[in-house]
């Protein structure tokens, strides 16, 4: 094995030991994020199987995109997404759009992509440890903001959510937060959500017992 084989591997056997802990038929997709990382690095887990790759900032990904695009990789969009750059992140037709964080944003996205004739896979970004840190919306508010994009949005496909554990060290409290979120994204599977993108580096576990079926790994992969 080489090394990145090495790394992933141990990686992965974390992830089958808790994924069989807690519900061995949910699938759970795996998001490398490269944004700490070159291209010539995500060849690297290109080679060892891996597919899927996240980039937090429109120029980074549009960057990546072109010195790969002879890879069949899948591309997601996970940052924050200024409404000066919805264009160019449109141009460059991600797989997935992670951090749709509020109804304006949303809105902001539709009318461009329906200028554009095109849709985009959207996931609604809860901030649900409430920290003035980061983007999302409100627990409280998330299943009727969901509802609206839904109605108002046509050019937007909604699938899901995704959230970022709370910034502590004390498990309960990032359990906690996981378990806010996935309670919502159980309320909104009757209605066709398939996502719940939860779980970093440093709780990745923890988001799999609470539910996660996609994770988005950056420095435990390429650090
Ligand atoms: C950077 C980032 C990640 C990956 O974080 P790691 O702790 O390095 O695994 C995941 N999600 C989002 C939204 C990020 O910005």
């Amino acid at each position: 094995m080489n090394k990145y084989e090495e790394k992933f591997d141990n990686v992965l056997k974390k992830i089958e030991k808790a994924r069989i802990q807690t519900n061995e038929y949910n699938i759970i997709d795996i998001v490398a994020v490269s944004k700490y990382s070159t291209s010539d690095d995500i060849k690297n887990f290109y080679h060892i199987g891996q597919r899927a790759f996240g980039e937090n900032k429109v120029q980074d990904l549009k960057q990546k995109m072109i010195d790969l695009e002879n890879l069949p990789l899948a591309w997601h969009f996970i940052g924050r997404l200024q409404k000066n750059k919805i264009n160019a992140l449109l141009d460059l037709h991600p797989i997935l759009c992670q951090s749709c964080d509020s109804l304006e944003l949303a809105k902001e996205i539709n009318k461009r992509a329906k200028i554009k004739n095109i849709t985009l896979n959207t996931l609604l970004q809860i901030n649900s440890a409430k920290e003035e840190s980061k983007a999302g919306v409100m627990p409280e508010n998330a299943i009727d903001i969901y509802y609206q994009i839904k109605e108002e949005c046509p050019n937007i496909n909604l699938k899901g959510i995704m959230s970022i554990g709370a910034h502590t060290n004390d498990q309960k409290e990032i359990q906690k937060s996981f378990e806010i979120s996935y309670k919502i994204f159980e309320n909104l599977k009757k209605d066709g959500a398939k996502i719940c993108s939860m779980g970093m580096s440093n709780d990745f576990e923890l988001a799999i017992k609470c539910g996660s079926n996609m994770l988005r790994l950056g420095s435990i992969l390429f650090k």
